[in-house]
């Protein structure tokens, strides 16, 4: 599969992407590509990696069909599955991927930020599973909303650190998870969350999430016989979106979705900017100061995004819509009593896009990739609803 493409030398994607770090960090990374690009080549690695995503994530994720909602809004709804994956989400796809790559360059430790904390449990899991350290940097503001998934990494042996600078959000964690790195570079391995950051994270980050784009791709050849007319998923720093993607972007008839949350529509009101070691589209006030992100799901308050999907918007291959938390709130409920699934709210956006547009997609096939479930969340949605 010819799939997304593969960044220049530099890192890049069209204008964006590269390696906006210090000195230090950019030997790390240069290591991190090279034991990168050097195990993908690897049969061995890849086998192991795919036999660690079927025995012990549960992958293949199924492909549902949302009969009853589909059904209401006019169109065929078909959902990728990835919150069936072992810890809720897609982020177990790419944190098993650099866990493997870490343990083989002889890192004892990992790093990770999280926002909603799913990305903290996913490498807290891995460490568990591989015998190594684990230090979680997450958002003070965060850790509170968040409060069960610390203590879930907590079990799984991990640190949690509440970082305390700017909003005390994601953004903030990722600073200071970069921070930590540098300080610890001989042992420790960045287990960066999304498709962001310097390269070659962002590649690496998709290429271990295509996994995902692959099966949908299969399966929609087995359900329909060919591809579906719109592919849609939620965007944070766009992992998810980018492995859905990967499986559709070769058919130009596809159409390609990335949802963000009004408060947080990198693509949407961004400009390019270099942040987190990377140029790409962030959200700025007119000082060129990056915004803070506002949205009801934590997963999602980030003020970029990353690269590839910076790319895929300046050429107009994907589009990306914004919807709001009201809409979020609505989606998630309405998934949950049609269909009985209860969503991430992240994976609401989605779902909340196909719901207001439904009139324009009458009759057509919709895939949205669930990302994740909704249990993080029924807490903060039932205080929301004030029932
Ligand atoms: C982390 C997360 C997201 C957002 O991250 P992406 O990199 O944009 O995919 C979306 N959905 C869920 C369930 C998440 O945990």
């Amino acid at each position: 599969m010819a799939g997304m493409g593969d960044p220049s030398e530099g890192g890049f994607f069209g204008h964006y992407g590269g390696r906006y770090v210090g000195e230090p960090l950019v030997r790390a990374c240069q290591e991190i590509e090279t034991a990168f690009r050097d195990a993908w080549a690897d049969q061995g690695f890849r086998d192991n990696h795919f036999r660690l995503l079927t025995d012990y994530a549960g992958r293949p994720s199924p492909l549902t069909e949302c009969v009853n909602l589909g059904r209401d809004l006019g169109l065929r709804l078909l959902l990728k599955r990835e919150d069936l994956n072992h810890t809720g989400s897609h982020k177990i796809n790419n944190v098993i991927g650099q866990a493997l790559l870490a343990k083989r360059m002889g890192k004892t430790h990992l790093i990770a930020e999280t926002g909603a904390g799913q990305h903290g449990v996913a490498t807290a899991t891995a460490a568990a599973l591989f015998d190594m350290g684990c230090t979680v940097y997450m958002g003070e503001v965060d850790t509170k909303r968040q409060a069960l998934n610390v203590f879930r990494m907590e079990l799984l042996g991990a640190t949690v650190i509440p970082v305390l600078s700017g909003s005390r959000t994601l953004k903030d964690a990722v600073n200071e998870a970069m921070r930590a790195w540098v300080s610890e570079l001989e042992d420790s391995h960045y287990c960066l969350g999304s498709v962001m950051g310097p390269h070659p994270f962002p590649w690496m980050v998709r290429t271990f999430q295509e996994i995902l784009g692959e099966e949908a791709n299969a399966q929609c050849l087995t359900l329909l016989g060919g591809m579906p007319d719109v592919a849609v998923a939620c965007v944070g720093g766009g992992s998810n979106a980018a492995g859905l993607f990967s499986g559709f972007v070769d058919y130009p008839e596809v159409r390609l979705v990335g949802v963000e949350p009004a408060g947080g529509a990198a693509v949407g009101r961004g400009v390019p900017a270099v942040v987190h070691g990377m140029k790409a589209y962030f959200m700025q006030d007119e000082a060129g100061q990056v915004l803070e992100a506002e949205s009801i799901s934590a997963g999602l308050d980030y003020p970029g995004v990353g690269p590839e999907h910076s790319h895929l918007a300046e050429t107009d291959r994907a589009e990306y819509q914004p919807v709001t938390d009201g809409m979020v709130i609505e989606a998630f409920q309405l998934l949950s009593r049609k269909e009985g699934i209860i969503p991430a709210l992240e994976s609401a956006h989605a779902i909340a896009w196909v719901v207001d547009n439904a009139a324009d997609l009458a009759g057509q096939t919709v895939i949205v990739n669930l990302s994740g479930r909704g249990d993080k969340d029924v807490r903060q949605v039932q205080d929301l609803l004030g029932s």
